[in-house]
């Protein structure tokens, strides 16, 4: 059976975007294993397709993470809309697991809200899944732990959609270029490209069109200049307090709809906001910012009046700890999701219309075959830790699964971090900026 010492050497992260070393949260014990097939953000399709093509080899790598923390049970938490996959896991899981149907909503795939839709249980604000007994892992992230025996990640799955000639998802080797993925998905259909990584809610938008997909990439959602989500990414700081302080009424709509207020949790976005008043002084108005999830909810659907109580939620929980602030033991309303959370849940359909994504092709099939690459560049940190030691220098001659780096060692002991390891035979043309960059030789 396999080892967390083999998922380690393994490089296996969290693939869903997390990036926490996998051997680290298999070394905890839990009586569930939950797979987080949700995917919600929107246009990503990427679990979904994965989940589809290696059922088999995500069901063993559910069962193995089942053995490693002592679990008894294992639970695929999946969209109930998608009813094939749903048939197909039904033909093929062995008992004690099962699946768990979920609506069509946003955020499914939080894992506080996963854990208490599937197991209704509510992790306190500050916990994690395991805080309750559970281990959530992503489609992913399942497959290359069932993989992990056989060698080490270096091929990644993404959705590219948006505006582009072909929504699809991609098999890519670690270290290809966003713009490589975007030609592969036949190229933008738009005069002015943004690249969004990640999803349109929680992830960033990435000015350079050669930035790097990593261990954790997701997918790349193409937008034009004029969309609300980039323009909401380019507003500055300033622009966003100048229209917070005048147009906030505190109706408390962002409150209300906040999947973390509504799990029972002391986060009150509509009292962040209050704090633009004072120049973020006013700690009592913000202390719960330390427990947003920054789903983006309340900038990107509930707020009426166009503003941004994320950011202010996410500047003030920065600030906090960069001051070291903690709020520990908060009180918290364990009852509140089982009044409020079934019907106040952000309904997908209506978040694509209000987001003006419906234009788009929302489909995203998986093209199995792995994209050539000549050359690539291997992130030396792509994990939640510390980046990682190079073991190469430059002309030396790789192969492909080759360690390139490992985290380093301090007190006899490896920091948290996974090694990082080669997606192509070559030759290292160059290590920069954190990069180790192997060339096609
Ligand atoms: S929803 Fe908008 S207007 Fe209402 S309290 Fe929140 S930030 Fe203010
Ligand atoms: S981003 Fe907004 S809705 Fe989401 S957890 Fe934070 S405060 Fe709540």
């Amino acid at each position: 059976m396999l080892s967390v010492e083999q998922i380690s050497e393994a490089g296996v992260v969290g693939a869903g975007g997390a990036g926490f070393p996998t051997h680290v949260k298999l070394s905890g014990k839990a009586d569930t294993v939950l797979l987080n097939a949700a995917e919600c953000e929107p246009l990503l399709h990427k679990d979904k397709e994965v989940l589809r093509a290696y059922v088999d080899e995500v069901i063993e790598g559910i069962h193995l993470a089942m053995h490693l923390v002592g679990a008894s049970r294992g639970v695929i938490g999946i969209k109930e809309k998608y009813q094939d996959v749903i048939d197909l896991l039904r033909s093929r899981l062995p008992s004690p697991m099962e699946v768990s149907l979920l609506r069509d909503a946003y955020p499914a795939g939080d894992e506080f809200i996963l854990v208490y839709d599937v197991l209704h249980r509510v992790i306190p604000p500050g916990g994690i899944p395991l805080s309750v007994g559970a281990v959530v892992m992503n489609v992913e992230t399942a497959l290359n732990v069932a993989r992990a025996a056989q060698g080490p990640v270096t091929e990644k799955h993404l959705s590219v959609a948006g505006a582009v000639a072909e929504p699809v998802t991609l098999r890519v080797p670690v270290g290809v270029t966003l713009a490589e993925c975007v030609a592969a998905a036949g190229g933008a259909t738009i005069p002015d490209p943004n690249y969004v990584v990640g999803g349109v809610m929680m992830g960033y938008l990435e000015e350079n069109p050669q930035a790097l997909v990593d261990k954790t990439t997701g997918g790349v959602i193409v937008l034009p200049s004029d969309h609300v989500v980039v323009r909401r990414r380019r507003r500055d700081w300033k622009q966003t307090v100048k229209i917070g302080r005048s147009a906030c009424d505190q109706c408390s709509f962002c409150t209300e709809l906040c999947p973390r207020w509504l799990l029972g949790h002391p986060i009150e976005p509509h009292r962040a906001m209050r704090s633009l008043e004072f120049n973020l002084v006013g700690e009592a108005n913000v202390a719960g910012t330390q427990f947003c999830c920054e789903c983006n909810l309340c900038s990107l659907y509930s707020c009426p009046e166009d503003l941004d109580p994320k950011n202010v939620c996410t500047q003030n929980k920065r600030r906090r700890m960069v001051e070291k602030q903690r709020w520990e033991d908060p009180p918290f309303s364990p009852q509140r999701p089982d009044l409020h959370m079934a019907n106040r849940k952000a309904p997908m359909p209506r978040l694509m219309t209000k987001l003006g994504l419906h234009r788009f092709l929302n489909v995203g099939p998986l093209r199995g075959e792995l994209l050539p690459a000549a050359k690539v560049g291997i992130k030396l940190k792509q994990h939640v830790g510390a980046a990682c030691t190079p073991l190469v220098k430059v002309g030396d001659r790789v192969a492909k699964g080759q360690a390139l780096g490992r985290p380093p060692v301090g007190n006899g002991k490896p920091a948290l971090g996974a090694p990082v390891h080669a997606s192509i035979d070559g030759v290292v043309a160059a290590m920069d900026n954190g990069i180790i960059w192997i060339e096609k030789s």
